[in-house]
């Protein structure tokens, strides 16, 4: 290939713009974000190798090195992995924009003191080099390629890259960082290694520098031609550990999740038994950007006997734990295990299993004893787990009593077991109703004797509570029950001089119900009298086993048939407007707005808007 100018993507014309503008804070990461793409080359090899082992060529054992010259003022990271051919180079490094691009974007706005820490996070870490640098070559040759396919890749990070076919026998990838004026700091071996120390301690390959030594003559420290490696090189998850620090522990976290904040709790340990394999999980404390995404693969890597298989390997998690980040290394699996066959074995299975129940473990000892973070971990991930009521059967009761709620009694933070101990004597069921806002559950008319009788009712006002709820029968025994579902039958809450005179309103009430019903017959199914309400004049319901109009809503706001069925007017003889009814000579427009304001009260939408409003407005002026 002759030598071709070409442009960056749009995107990545930004990102380089932020780049060289912007990060002032952590630039040390530029050397972290290298050498993981280093290690990353060559744990793409090893993997590609166990088919094709003449991919190694003559050199086998991988390595990063890594080195400055102070004369030329560049610093060099070298590594033997898999490389890149021309094409790859020109795809990878400038012309594909990354999908986290426009999150990361969005991330820096607005922040003053802009934190480079946070371009891994995103994908675009090998773009942090011209935080540093005002020129980046980059030298590479495939594995498997012959020397004549060699790449050079250069750009000042500004508009557009160069590239060309060079002659490269050496297989891997060299990038060169042409510092910036100004960035002088970088050339010391010192820094280098302290950088290489913090970060990549962990990463499982030699990381090799030019040993220094002392020159008595000179009276200072001279570079050698020795290499040494600066790095422990040792998988932190396969140390024991009593040798790891937290403070270990949390950099490895930092380079697996890209998470700027440290994770809110993690587990190490080795399994053994009928299958074996090491763990290292952490639950972040915030969200990821893409948390909502369900078909975002896992962040659980797979190691097998330590020779990496793959990233985000979902088969080791269930689905609504896709947030945990983490290291598998399983002693049992074959090398050559794919996807496919992941979701078949009974050995992932095991790891599956054991996994959720140490997640479970890890987060039910942070509820126990931090409440307040555990709260934290609520608002950020709670809508994820409580997926996991429906899909995890196993865990069901486990995940249930992790479960948090607003409640008529606490805006957040009420669990179950919260709820089962307040109960009043006598209550027999847990009440739940279920909105899309919080506001809009607070004031449902459903809630009016429960208010007035200080009975607790759970809020719950996530999409996914619906679906939750019908996974979720019942808790310690008590069963689950939707105040707007069904009569409300309080049992031994309601006393029987309340029974008896409730009954007898509504027996008088009676010809009015059968007037109504005519006036409403196109709209509800039933009209009936309520003890429920105490203020307003309305409510509707449904049916014990109909679906409740707030999952109909939601259904239909999805673009899918929710059935058509009718619901029931509930209407509360003691109020004025139903006092008002018999004799009123607008018997019907006012039973058409009893139907439309009780639909209004609980969030749904009137099917004729205009109609309703005459209506209202014909009162008015009478
Ligand atoms: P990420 O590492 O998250 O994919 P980067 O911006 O760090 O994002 O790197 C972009 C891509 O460039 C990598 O995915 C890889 O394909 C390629 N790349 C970068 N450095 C190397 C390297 N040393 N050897 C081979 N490929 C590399
Ligand atoms: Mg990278």
């Amino acid at each position: 290939m002759e030598k071709q100018t070409l442009s960056f993507q749009a995107e990545v014309k930004q990102i380089l713009h932020l780049v060289t503008h912007s990060l002032y804070s952590n630039k040390e990461i530029f050397l972290r974000e290298l050498v993981s793409n280093a290690s990353d080359a060559c744990d793409k090899l090893r993997f590609e190798a166990l088919d094709r082992p003449e991919l190694f060529e003559d050199a086998p054992n991988l390595e990063v090195r890594v080195w400055y010259d102070d004369q030329a003022k560049t610093i060099t990271i070298r590594d033997n992995g898999i490389g890149m051919s021309a094409e790859e180079a020109v795809q990878h490094l400038g012309t594909i924009a990354k999908s986290g691009t426009r999150e990361f974007m969005a991330a820096l706005e607005g922040e003053k003191k802009k934190d480079a820490n946070l371009i891994g996070q995103f994908g675009v870490g090998f773009y942090s080099g011209f935080i540093v640098a005002d020129r980046i070559t980059v030298e590479s040759r495939r594995a498997g390629l012959d020397a004549g396919h060699g790449v050079r890749w250069s750009s000042e990070g500004t508009g557009d890259f160069e590239v060309e076919t060079i002659d490269r026998p050496a297989r891997g990838t060299d990038v060169i960082l042409h510092l910036r004026e100004g960035e002088e700091e970088w050339l010391s071996a010192w820094k280098l290694k302290s950088i290489i120390g913090k970060y990549s301690d962990h990463i499982s390959l030699p990381i090799l520098m030019p040993k220094q030594q002392w020159d008595e003559e000179r009276k200072e420290q001279v570079t050698t031609d020795e290499w040494e490696p600066v790095n422990k090189a040792a998988a932190l998850w396969t140390r024991s550990k009593s040798d790891v620090t937290d403070a270990q522990y949390q950099e490895f976290y930092k380079q697996i999740s890209y998470d700027s904040e440290p994770p809110l709790a993690y587990t190490h340990n080795r399994v053994e038994g009928r299958t074996e394999y090491t763990q290292l999980l952490y639950v972040p404390a915030k969200a990821p950007f893409d948390l909502w995404n369900r078909d975002k693969r896992g962040g659980v890597k797979l190691y097998v006997k330590r020779v990496f298989i793959m990233d985000d390997a979902e088969a080791l998690m269930p689905v609504y734990l896709r947030f945990v980040k983490g290291v598998i290394d399983s002693a049992d699996l074959p090398l050559n295990v794919s996807r496919e066959l992941l979701q078949e074995s009974r050995d992932v299975k095991a790891i599956r299993e054991g996994c959720t129940k140490r997640v479970l473990s890890m987060l039910e000892d942070v509820a126990e004893n931090q409440k307040d973070k555990y709260a934290e971990f609520w608002t950020q991930f709670g809508a994820v787990l409580k997926e996991g009521i429906g899909e995890d059967h196993a865990n069901q009761e486990r995940l249930a009593k992790l479960l948090r709620f607003a409640s008529t009694h606490a805006d957040s933070g009420v669990s179950l077991a919260d709820y089962v101990g307040r109960m009043k004597e006598g209550q027999e069921a847990i009440y739940v109703i279920t909105a899309d806002t919080l506001a809009a559950a607070k004031g449902s008319p459903q809630l009016e004797v429960f208010r007035k009788k200080g009975i607790e009712v759970l809020l719950l006002v996530d999409r996914v509570d619906e679906w939750m709820l019908s996974h979720l029968y019942e808790f310690d025994g008590k069963p689950l029950q939707s105040v707007a579902k069904g009569g409300v039958d309080l049992g031994k809450l309601q006393d029987e001089e309340e029974k008896k005179q409730a009954e007898q309103t509504a027996e008088a009430f009676k010809p009015v119900l059968e007037r109504l019903k005519i006036s409403l017959a196109d709209r509800a199914k039933d009209v009936r009298t309520t003890t429920r309400l105490v203020d307003s004049p309305a409510c509707i319901v449904v049916d014990e086993h109909d679906m409740s109009s707030h999952l109909a809503r939601l259904l239909k706001q999805a673009g899918q048939d929710a059935p058509k069925g009718k619901p029931i007017l509930e209407v509360n003889p003691a109020h004025a407007l139903l006092k008002r009814l018999e004799a009123s000579e607008q018997f019907d427009d006012l039973a058409q707005i009893l139907f439309d304001q009780a639909l209004l009260a609980e969030g749904g939408q009137l099917e004729d808007p205009a109609a309703y409003v005459q209506r209202v407005n014909k009162l008015l002026a009478a």
